[in-house]
């Protein structure tokens, strides 16, 4: 994966809270939403926020960051080449410039900005205040994708996955992916329907490997306004790998299978490593959004 060395980041699109103690907690209804994020990690059902996966854990966070922090380091493509937060940044980028053309061209429906906030250990968000532990998610009520970096170890360390700059670029376009679904409406279409192999909550998931893929497809032909060239320069079939690899290691079946040894599909919110790998592969083969219809098959 090579970014443009004299590509534009702009880090508007980046809230870097790192190194905030705690976020600001919000007085009064904190605690409902702490509640709620707490069932979130001891059930595996994610009632407000939707992560990357069902899988939870303690993050410890790489070395001692400074809020705002990425507005300081992050300029240029070369920048993202050198460093993950920066690397981030280009991938936020990335990602709302290919959405913003891409969504209103295929459903005329308008792409509304959305932020990446980097954060460590624990965060207030309008879906109320989450730690670490619930991985990467997505908050519709506040349209931002919340990012532990300190997660891009465990998913080596704790799901064994080979990691890698590809492999965390997926899961910020799996963000992203529920972004979409926020705009689209799919993602009132799932409400309610939290579990199971066949349930709402997996077809979600699932699109939304699908979407990473669509955008994977179009990464290194969509131009940066400012620059007229794509920020993404290269992605190589190894690359794709790590994504693939990074989408199967949080696959439901997987986790399970690590965590008591027995697979459960009536207890999946995410989807298999199969379903995972398969849904992002169509979205990266075609590039077309529409063959992303994760809620039309008898089985997603
Ligand atoms: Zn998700």
């Amino acid at each position: 994966m090579q970014f443009d060395d004299q590509g534009d980041l702009d880090t508007s699109q980046v809230d870097d809270r790192r190194g905030i103690p705690g976020g600001k907690v919000a007085i009064g209804g904190g605690a409902v939403g702490l509640i709620a994020v707490l069932f979130a990690v001891v059930l595996g059902v994610d009632p407000q926020l939707l992560g990357l996966s069902s899988g939870s854990g303690s993050v410890s966070s790489p070395g001692v960051r400074t809020a705002g922090e990425a507005q300081q380091a992050c300029k240029t493509g070369a920048d993202a080449n050198k460093r993950q937060d920066c690397r981030i940044v280009a991938v936020t980028n990335s990602l709302q410039d290919f959405w913003r053309t891409e969504l209103p061209r295929r459903t005329n429906i308008a792409y509304r900005s959305a932020e990446t906030v980097l954060f460590t250990g624990q965060v207030s968000t309008a879906c109320g205040p989450a730690t670490s532990a619930v991985g990467p998610f997505y908050c519709p009520g506040d349209r931002k994708a919340y990012v532990d970096l300190g997660f891009f170890n465990e998913l080596s360390s704790r799901f064994g996955a080979k990691g890698g700059p590809f492999a965390e670029s997926y899961v910020v376009a799996h963000e992203y992916g529920h972004h979409i679904q926020n705009l689209t409406g799919a993602m009132q279409k799932a409400a309610g329907d939290r579990q199971g192999a066949n349930s709402g909550s997996v077809r979600l998931e699932l699109q939304a490997d699908c979407y990473a893929g669509v955008w994977a497809h179009h990464a290194t032909t969509t131009p940066q306004p400012s620059t007229g060239r794509p920020l993404i320069a290269s992605l190589t079939d190894q690359d794709i790998a790590q994504g693939l690899d990074a989408a199967a290691a949080v696959g439901d079946d997987r986790i399970q299978q690590q965590a008591t040894g027995r697979i459960n599909p009536e207890a999946w919110t995410h989807g298999s490593a199969e379903q995972r790998k398969a849904w992002f592969t169509t979205g990266y083969r075609s590039g077309d959004l529409a063959q992303c219809d994760t809620f039309s098959a008898a089985r997603p």
